[in-house]
């Protein structure tokens, strides 16, 4: 197993664990591990345990929240794990390490029709980063998130003890599950359920299955080294369409039809992009071609067709859909052509790299500045409102921003471009006020990316005080000695043997 040990050791040989894409500095560890398999994971963790040295995971370190950050200790990656299989049940492994690029080419080299449907656009990002915050994409909405896709983890326990669990085995009854090597944990009762699309605070529901507390646990409850995923069939046709309505309105009625649509529709992803987004292409254009002149809005959906048959429906439903609703089906872009696919594809992308080259060149003169993301979500229904409230707060902040998203589950990402450090002093307080807005909707002030250790103190906007006491607790049952994730762990957990008056 590699092994570097010295502060400056690792500032020098690995400096690329010290960051991600949170942009988060700061970050500095005392020795990093690259483990080539569970058992020298396990060496490794016990005898961190033994000297006291804390711990971080390290995935494929595209992280937005910060969470694989070190922030002393010791950082353990698995980049290293990268055994996969196709196993009998039509199922595969996957060392945790193996990233969702090498996981579909292995998938479409070895299986004949079948994909792993999470796709969390990033596809550098590690099987168990994505597993360690639940993460999601454009396709969660027909597909879900990770934890769906989830049949089975291999995790190393802080301390060293090893859990293996499948799902099914051991589920929460009356709130509370035993387990012959973790003992008896307790879910905390919470004042309302958590939102169906989550990523703040660890996963609790009466009745579920004990593998989904530590899916979404970002790395406080264990090192996930390996997962048997599911994989799904390949539709015949998937088509992407980039459609451009000329007024708000229009948007939010097509938006509305799309959510409520039914057979022949098969819609996988429902994105949008509003009318700042289309502005900020259009002043700065790259090599892409630019939104019509006349565009306020975009959508970009993509749709599933099993059939000739069913392409031909699929299509001339659209049509129609788009002429009902006022918006022009000559100016939408798209197909189930490669090109035309592919067209879409490098559009949405156009803009988050628009964006970054904007931070960077800002950054030029004030080495500070980053960009500012909200991850807040709502129920689809509320969207329009959310929306409406979180462009008013940014507006009022007097910030450069926009909005895009995953607009079939009520799931914005409000980007600040701040230009300035007043900027983002503004911008840090105009995210937090955005978040506090999706939880007085019912909403979760994370719904993908995670809390890690930008976002943690938002856990309180969404949980009262026991309730995050509540989660601790699970967690100091699993981690007695506070090993894994320093740095991940909100305020109430010092204050738990207090509470638990042990
Ligand atoms: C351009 C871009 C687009 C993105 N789009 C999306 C998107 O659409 N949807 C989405 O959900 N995310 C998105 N992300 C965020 C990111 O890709 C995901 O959060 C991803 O799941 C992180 O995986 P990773 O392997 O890079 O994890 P890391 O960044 O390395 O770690 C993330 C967290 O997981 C923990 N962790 C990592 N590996 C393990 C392990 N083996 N065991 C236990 N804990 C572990 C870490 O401690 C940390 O808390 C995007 C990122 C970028 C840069």
């Amino acid at each position: 197993m590699r092994t570097v040990t010295g502060r400056e050791k690792v500032s020098e040989m690995c400096a690329d664990l010290l960051q991600d894409e949170s942009n988060l500095s700061g970050a500095w560890c005392e020795a990093a591990a690259w483990p080539q398999n569970t058992d020298e994971a396990r060496e490794y963790i016990t005898e961190c345990a033994k000297t006291g040295m804390q711990l971080t995971v390290s995935g494929g370190l595209t992280g937005i929240a910060g969470g694989a950050l070190p922030q002393g200790g010791s950082v353990i990656s698995a980049s290293a794990l990268k055994d996969i299989r196709l196993l009998k049940n039509g199922n595969i492994t996957a060392g945790a390490g193996v990233t969702i690029e090498e996981l579909n080419s292995f998938v479409s080299v070895n299986t004949d029709g079948l994909f792993y449907p999470p796709d969390p656009t990033e596809d550098t990002a590690s099987v168990g980063g994505t597993i360690a915050t639940d993460a999601s994409g454009a396709d969660s909405y027909l597909y879900g998130a990770t934890r769906k896709w989830v049949e089975g983890l291999e995790i190393v326990l802080p301390g060293g003890r090893l859990l293996s669990i499948k799902r099914g085995q051991h589920t929460f009854e009356n709130r509370t599950c035993t387990h012959p090597v973790l003992g008896t944990l307790h879910l905390p009762p919470l004042r309302r359920e958590q939102p169906s699309k989550n990523a703040a605070g660890y996963y609790l529901r009466e009745g579920m299955d004990l593998i989904d507390l530590f899916i979404g646990s970002e790395g406080k409850l264990g090192f996930i080294t390996e997962a048997e995923l599911k994989l799904a069939s390949e539709p015949m046709y998937v088509i992407d369409l980039a459609v451009f309505p000329e007024n708000a309105g229009s948007f939010w009625e097509l938006y509305g039809a799309m959510l409520h649509a039914d057979r022949p529709l098969r819609i996988r992803a429902l994105e949008m992009m509003d009318d700042m987004c289309m502005d900020f292409l259009r002043s700065h254009p790259g090599e892409l071609p630019l939104p019509p002149v006349n565009a306020v809005f975009c959508l970009i959906l993509r749709a599933e067709a099993d059939s000739d048959e069913h392409l031909e429906e699929t299509l001339e439903t659209l049509d129609e859909m788009l002429v009902t609703y006022d918006s022009n089906p000559e100016t939408a872009w798209g197909g189930f052509e490669p090109s035309e696919r592919k067209k879409i594809k490098d559009f949405r992308h156009a803009l988050p790299e628009a964006v970054n080259h904007c931070i960077s060149e800002s950054r030029m003169k004030y080495p500070s500045i980053h960009k500012y993301g909200s991850d807040g979500a709502v129920e689809p229904s509320r969207l329009k409102e959310y929306y409406t409230r979180t462009r008013c707060i940014l507006q009022e902040s007097g910030l450069p921003f926009l909005i895009f998203g995953h607009a079939g589950d009520g799931h914005i990402h409000a980007n600040a471009i701040p230009e300035d450090p007043q900027q983002m002093h503004n911008a840090d307080r105009a995210m937090r006020e955005i978040a506090a807005a999706a939880v007085a909707m019912g909403g979760t002030v994370s719904a993908e990316h995670g809390l890690g250790k930008m976002k943690l103190d938002y856990l309180e906007l969404m949980y009262s005080e026991d309730e995050i006491r509540g989660m601790e607790a699970i967690r100091r049952v699993i981690d007695p000695t506070h090993l894994m994730g320093p740095g991940l762990t909100s305020k109430h957990f010092d204050c738990l043997f207090k509470y638990f008056d042990c």
